[in-house]
């Protein structure tokens, strides 16, 4: 309730957010796959990446990120867009279920993974992180040239977070 209070005083008095930074974030993406390649414990930068959306929409920003920031985003967009088919996704790929099984599928086997590499250290963990976010970033620009550029975005796990996590504050705020 006090979380709601605060977030609905927030809303109000909220400084205007920095304009959409995603004319260049996809460098970020290239710049961290090639240094983490090199010197795999960099590879944990993949954290950021993966919880700014998250610590975002927990700010009640909704899902600023995925708007304005998201290298990822920005990546797929930019080097899909000359090639993609441009086809709309299939009906059954927006539906809430598919998502969530998605979301369970990628998120299950990162725990997996994150349980089988931390004991490893640091090298192993890094190259995992950045392994794992490869084929994701691969999966979305396969998604992004089979379909529109930003197809991805409609199912990536990270924005399905903060998309849920901006749905139950906003639901908090209208209940109080
Ligand atoms: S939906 Fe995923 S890939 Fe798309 S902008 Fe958001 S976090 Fe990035």
């Amino acid at each position: 309730m006090q979380l709601s209070s605060e977030l609905g005083k927030n809303k109000k008095h909220r400084k205007p957010w920095i304009k959409s930074q995603q004319r260049w974030t996809w460098i970020i993406t290239i710049l961290w796959m090639l240094i983490a390649n090199l010197w795999p414990p960099f590879g944990l930068y993949g954290f950021v990446c993966m919880f700014t959306p998250i610590i975002i929409a927990l700010s009640g920003r909704g899902k600023m990120s995925c708007a304005r920031i998201c290298p990822r985003g920005s990546f797929i967009g930019k080097f899909t867009g000359h090639i993609s088919r441009k086809c709309s996704m299939p009906a059954w790929m927006h539906k809430k279920s598919f998502r969530f099984a998605l979301w369970g599928l990628m998120m299950g086997s990162f725990i997996l993974l994150m349980i089988w590499a931390v004991p490893k250290g640091i090298h192993t963990l890094g190259k995992t992180v950045l392994y794992f976010m490869e084929a994701a970033t691969f999966i979305a620009f396969l998604t992004g040239i089979v379909f529109k550029p930003r197809s991805w975005c409609t199912i990536c796990p990270m924005g399905f977070t903060s998309g849920n996590i901006r749905e139950l504050l906003n639901k908090n705020y209208k209940n109080r």
